[in-house]
């Protein structure tokens, strides 16, 4: 009698299976190739420990390449490099097995809106080759309601490591407007800003560090959906936020009068004393502070850094612009007040650094659409051809 054809894995017969794949004196079912695919993909995905951390730089090494990007921030600067360096020697040192377990330093910037923050962040992620998220702390949404999941922000982050989850795990995630989520009263008995409050309350898990069910498109979460069980505890999470008036709690902690002369200076004078206590204060709950254990203040940037920024960084968009003009073969020069002029209009717009790229592209966009089809070799830049620029808008709103 013919012996009956069945799966060598699991018995099932020809009639039982969709298809069979024969081999020498062996035979394998559809249904058997599925199941040892899921588990070599699991395996690939899912390695334990597996994470070569690579080489840390030195907290100078670290303070020298961001110096090529940020210009200022001197003080920040140095509690990064710092606070990075020891996060990855962390990493290095918890794969032993001495039991001494150093606990994890998320870090919060305290600064206005455009004095390099998210750059800060961001430059740290590429010097130490790790992923780099960003996530903005007001679309956030305590689980359950309409909004964004706080397990959204590591999907951000399994998306820039195309989705290798060990390195995912070992990532940098930025996120800003944290002070957005400040209960308005540091009297938690009134008026309690309970969106806020409970958004903190979602974000004090992944800070410190646990297994989350992350989806892996994003998206809210519904039952029967497949989850990837995603590690925070070596996930290091910077916090930024403008923390506007923080100042008036950082002087009545201090007993300081106001020093009315230069507001920005003395501005900067008063937030580099700021501490956590005056984070709690501002709204900030307490349980959430601690888990952020560094903070550093950043200063509001004047017309001479603005001046820089524009200059001076490797990518600074002086430098960009001469490229595209050297493209098209032709010199592109700036003269001093040109330059000085387009800091002083940055600065009346109070954004800090955020204001000069659209403030140079209406300088250029005429100059630009013409360069092309002229037949010139050599481009100057002047007070006037800024100033015009700064006219033209003028008539374009009032038309
Ligand atoms: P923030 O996060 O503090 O609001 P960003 O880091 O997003 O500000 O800054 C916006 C842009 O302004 C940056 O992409 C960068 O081009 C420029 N910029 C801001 N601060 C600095 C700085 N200190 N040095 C160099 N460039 C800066």
């Amino acid at each position: 009698m013919k012996k009956e054809i069945v799966c060598s894995f699991c018995g099932k017969s020809i009639k039982e299976i969709d298809k069979l794949i024969s081999g020498d004196n062996a035979y394998i079912c559809n249904s058997c190739i599925e199941m040892c695919y899921e588990i070599i993909v699991k395996d690939y995905s899912f390695p334990s420990n597996d994470f070569i951390i690579p080489a840390i730089p030195t907290p100078h090494e670290i303070f020298s390449k961001l110096s090529d990007y940020v210009i200022g921030q001197e003080n920040a600067k140095k509690v990064l490099s710092v606070a990075v360096y020891n996060h990855y020697k962390r990493l290095k040192s918890n794969q032993d097995d001495d039991g001494i377990c150093i606990e994890k330093s998320n870090i919060l910037l305290v600064g206005k809106t455009g004095c390099g923050k998210t750059l800060l962040a961001k430059k740290l992620s590429e010097i130490l080759d790790v992923p780099f998220a960003i996530a903005d702390a007001t679309s956030l949404t305590e689980a359950g309601y309409v909004g964004e999941d706080v397990e959204n922000i590591l999907v951000r982050l399994l998306q820039a490591s195309d989705y290798d989850l060990n390195r995912a795990e070992k990532g940098i995630v930025y996120i800003d407007e944290i002070d957005k989520l400040a209960r308005k009263s540091s009297n938690p008995s009134i008026t309690r800003d309970v969106s806020g409050e409970g958004v903190q309350q979602s974000l004090l898990k992944i800070l410190e560090g646990t297994v989350a069910n992350v989806p892996p498109q994003g998206g809210r979460k519904h039952p029967n959906q497949e989850f990837i069980k995603f590690d925070t505890s070596d996930v290091l999470f910077i916090c930024g936020g403008a923390f506007e008036g923080i100042e008036e709690i950082i002087k009545k902690r201090n007993g300081r009068k106001t020093i009315g002369f230069n507001k920005d200076k003395s501005k900067n004078e008063i937030i580099k004393n700021i501490n956590h206590e005056d984070i709690t204060k501002y709204g900030m709950i307490p349980e959430l502070v601690g888990r952020i254990p560094i903070l550093s203040s950043l200063s509001v940037l004047n017309k001479e850094d603005l001046v820089r920024i524009m200059t001076e960084p490797k990518d600074a968009i002086i430098k960009q612009y001469k490229k595209i003009f050297r493209m098209d073969e032709v010199e592109l020069d700036f003269t001093d007040d040109a330059i000085n002029e387009i800091a002083e209009s940055a600065l009346k717009r109070s954004i800090g650094a955020r204001g000069i790229r659209s403030i140079l592209e209406d300088v250029m966009i005429d100059i630009m659409f013409d360069l092309p089809k002229s037949k010139i070799s050599k481009c100057t830049i002047s007070k006037e051809i800024v100033l015009n620029s700064k006219k033209e808008q003028n008539l374009d709103i009032s038309a």
